[in-house]
């Protein structure tokens, strides 16, 4: 799992492209388990190309499209997904 760097360093912008690169790697992945869902490839859950959230734990996929995911136990930003 990578670490991800400091964000309180990172300008706006910085930021901005950070969270919109996070979700290019969220979507390629639902994409992805979409992939093996239409060809019924069973025993893969949401968890297998993992995006499960590096700060809380609990969740195991981002939901949404937004800044920050919409799980109400969660709400962490994509970047903390895109594991
Ligand atoms: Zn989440
Ligand atoms: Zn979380």
């Amino acid at each position: 799992m990578s670490v991800l760097p400091d964000t309180q360093d990172l300008t706006d912008e910085q930021s901005a492209t950070l969270e919109k690169a996070a979700l290019l790697v969220i979507s390629a992945r639902r994409e992805a388990a979409e992939m093996l869902r239409r060809a019924e490839i069973q025993g893969f859950d949401d968890d297998f190309f993992g995006s499960r959230c590096r700060k809380c734990g609990n969740c195991r996929e981002f939901v949404g499209d937004d800044e920050v995911c919409q799980r109400s136990a969660c709400r962490h930003s994509a970047s903390q997904h895109a594991t």
